[in-house]
């Protein structure tokens, strides 16, 4: 019953996905930081993807992806995070903005929106925009039924009309299109409650200065603003009331990608921090042969370990529409972002102040993992809804 293996096609995937990291990401991950704001070398690190259908992946055949499931995208992530979590966050939000399109679309509406998102020539990335300035942990709360939304969709005969900030998104600014939560009246709780596709290039879309930050910095995120945005009625995705119910189906779906990134993040530190020990010699031999050192290196391979079992549960779980699907996505989240944090801590200490210093790529990777504690719910959210669930 149990296969531990990946399929051969699985295995294709993974080898792509490790390449690709390696020769696109790697060399350029240091430049991420000084080059935020303007992101040339994300941008052509994003063309290099959409070229070999990283950025279309999880989209079907017939609108020009290549059909990659939950368990196919972890797959991807992991590698790609274990170069750079800020690289796997920008293009796993490309796939978190797809989820609800690709849930609850029409056919029109996926021939207009995925068919460009799976584009080969050129980087069609997409963002989705929940957090506001006073409210980020409620809106992803499914029990507040995004009362607390301010971003106000108003009905006009055969438009909408858009106004509200939106304050964090990945790939903000950069993005081909953006999937909006809003609502007709917070009052109604989730009967108000919608989903509309916002194209980059319609009037009264606007975006702040990058925000600065800690980590991630592949990432660009800043102030989204709507000012009397206009699209047509046919830019909802499934009616007004049916928004709360996408997005947190749309949430469970992704949020084990946030677990699966801090996997690629912690792994990324450890090889890093292992091959560092076998060199460096204390007390007249080398680090790893402490059996101190040893055992906190034992104690992370562990833990790393058990939070990808934990993705991979959660991933088939959603594949095969479990009713337990919500509880493992957020459980694998917890588990796997707590984990990253730990080990790339436990990396820049086994390192010593070379593991605090710039000029070694763990201080990075422990500045990556502390954001995916907090975003696709933070933990003590999430904790609180798996306890919910019990
Ligand atoms: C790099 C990056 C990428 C991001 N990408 C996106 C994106 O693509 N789209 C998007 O919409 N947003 C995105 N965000 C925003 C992120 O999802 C939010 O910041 C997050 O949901 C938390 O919201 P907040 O910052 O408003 O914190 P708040 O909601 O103010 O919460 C603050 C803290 O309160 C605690 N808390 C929250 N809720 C509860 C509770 N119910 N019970 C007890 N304690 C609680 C937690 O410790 C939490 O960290 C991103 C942020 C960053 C930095």
């Amino acid at each position: 019953m149990f296969n531990f293996e990946l399929s051969e096609r699985r295995k294709l995937i993974k080898d792509m996905a490790a390449k690709f990291a390696e020769k696109e990401i790697l060399p350029v991950r240091d430049k991420f930081e000084e080059d935020y704001a303007e992101g040339k070398y994300v941008d052509k690190i994003l063309l290099e993807a959409a070229k070999i259908g990283l950025l279309g992946f999880p989209i079907e055949e017939k609108y020009g992806g290549s059909n990659g499931n939950n368990i196919d995208v972890m797959v991807i992530l992991e590698e790609l995070a274990a170069v750079d979590g800020g690289m796997a966050t920008v293009i796993g939000d490309t796939w978190f903005a797809m989820t609800p399109i690709i849930m609850a679309a029409n056919e029109e509406q996926r021939e207009r929106f995925l068919r460009p998102l799976a584009s080969r020539e050129e980087a069609n990335v997409g963002a989705i925009c929940m957090t506001e300035p006073p409210s980020g942990a409620d809106i992803e709360d499914p029990r507040m039924k995004l009362r607390t939304c301010r971003t106000i969709v108003k009905e006009e005969g055969d438009d909408l009309v858009i106004n509200g900030t939106k304050i964090w998104p990945s790939n903000a600014g950069i993005a081909y299109l953006y999937v909006v939560v809003g609502t007709v009246d917070p009052d109604l709780g989730e009967e108000g409650s919608c989903l509309v596709v916002v194209e980059k290039d319609r009037d009264g879309l606007s975006f702040g200065k990058p925000e600065p930050k800690m980590g991630m910095h592949a990432d660009r995120n800043s102030e989204v603003i709507f000012d009397n945005v206009r699209v047509p009625r046919a830019n909802m995705l499934g009616n007004v009331g049916d928004g709360a119910k996408i997005l947190h189906r749309t949430l469970t779906y992704n949020r084990l990608g946030g677990g699966m990134i801090s996997v690629g993040i912690a792994r990324g530190a450890f090889e890093y921090a292992l091959g560092y020990c076998k060199d460096r010699v204390v007390g007249g031999k080398p680090l790893i042969q402490h059996s101190l050192i040893s055992a906190m290196f034992a104690d992370m391979a562990m833990n790393i370990d058990a939070a990808r079992l934990m993705v991979y549960r959660s991933a088939w779980a959603n594949t095969k529409r479990h009713p337990h699907r919500d509880r493992f996505s957020n459980m694998a989240k917890v588990f796997a972002t707590n984990m990253a944090m730990q080990v790339t801590t436990q990396c820049v200490q086994v390192m010593g102040s070379y593991g605090y210093s710039k000029e070694y790529p763990v201080e990075k990777y422990m500045r990556d993992a502390k954001i995916v504690q907090i975003f696709l719910g933070p933990n003590e959210l999430l904790v609180q809804l798996i306890g919910a669930s019990l």
